[in-house]
């Protein structure tokens, strides 16, 4: 399986889809999140949990992550010149934080490309944060060449307070586990409107990520959470079809929120 991946790599058989994240206030478009795809002639649909990993064990994974950022990038600017101005989120494996000119490089393309480095967020697995040798260096180079750094999956990890304490994030993603069953939960409530209040109390700002039922989004919204994605919202679209889902998206909004604010009135 590592040969073929590494060979699909190389003849540029992976391609990349793309989640909406919008604004939970206003239901507008903030960023579109790269997700990579592979799909295997044979065995059909690998999804990244499994050959993300093999990628890091075998050293592939510097070169993956630089032909989805190039990827993400180059789709950015064709969004733009259709009238789309959102910004772009990668995930980054925390193996290629080692590489201190890993920020120059990520740097280099967005000016190749001519997409503000502002524009982009590297999102990393709060799994994948220990303490590695240069990665507060990195990330620290990261900020000051003014990208957004989000912690994925927050919650996951076994020591994400200390990671936010003292690493540079921008950004916190509150991981899907939390979100599935808030309505009934009263634990996990007590959990995200915690997590929400430590996120602005750093001045990050917090994403929901796995919102699919309008009850999750209401609740969320009067939490104060920033930012919502999931299946309620869309799915991992592909490129083309992100102008369209935007069109229809505005739309829906409005009737997606309605509910709650009958609720609160
Ligand atoms: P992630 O970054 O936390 O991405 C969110 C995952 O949840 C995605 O799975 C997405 O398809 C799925 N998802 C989004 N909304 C919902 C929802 O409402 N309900 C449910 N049940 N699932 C939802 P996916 O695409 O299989 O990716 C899994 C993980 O693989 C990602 O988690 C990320 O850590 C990693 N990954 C994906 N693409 C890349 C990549 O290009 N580079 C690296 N290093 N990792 C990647
Ligand atoms: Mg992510
Ligand atoms: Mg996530
Ligand atoms: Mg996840």
């Amino acid at each position: 399986m590592l040969d073929e991946l590494e060979r699909t790599l190389r003849q540029g058989g992976l391609r990349l889809v793309y989640q909406p994240k919008v604004d939970a206030v206003d239901g507008s478009l903030v960023r579109v999140e790269a997700l990579v795809r592979w799909a295997h002639s044979e065995l059909g649909a690998i999804p990244p949990a499994r050959f993300i990993p093999l990628a890091e064990e075998h050293g592939l994974i510097d070169d993956l992550t630089q032909w989805a950022l190039r990827t993400a990038l180059r789709q950015w600017r064709e969004w733009k010149a259709a009238g789309l101005d959102t910004s772009l989120a990668v995930n980054i494996s925390a193996i290629s934080l080692e590489q201190l000119d890993f920020p120059d490089l990520v740097e280099r393309m967005c000016r190749a490309l001519s997409v503000p480095t502002d524009r982009l967020v590297l999102e990393l697995t709060e799994g994948a944060t220990q303490p590695l040798i240069n990665m507060m260096d990195t990330l620290t180079r990261f900020r000051i060449k003014g990208l957004g750094l989000a912690l994925d999956d927050f919650g996951t990890g076994y020591s994400g307070l200390m990671q936010l304490r003292r690493l540079p994030f921008s950004e916190i993603k509150i991981d899907r586990q939390f979100i599935t069953e808030l309505t009934t939960s009263r634990d996990d409530q007590v959990i995200v409107r915690a997590v929400i209040e430590l996120a602005h109390g750093l001045d990050l700002k917090v994403t929901a990520e796995g919102v699919e039922t309008a009850e999750q989004l209401g609740i969320l919204r009067a939490m104060g959470c920033d930012l919502i994605q999931g299946y309620l919202l869309a799915h991992p679209l592909e490129a083309g079809d992100l102008v369209a889902w935007a069109i229809r998206h505005k739309r829906r909004w409005k009737l997606l929120i309605r509910p709650s604010d009958e609720q609160q009135g």
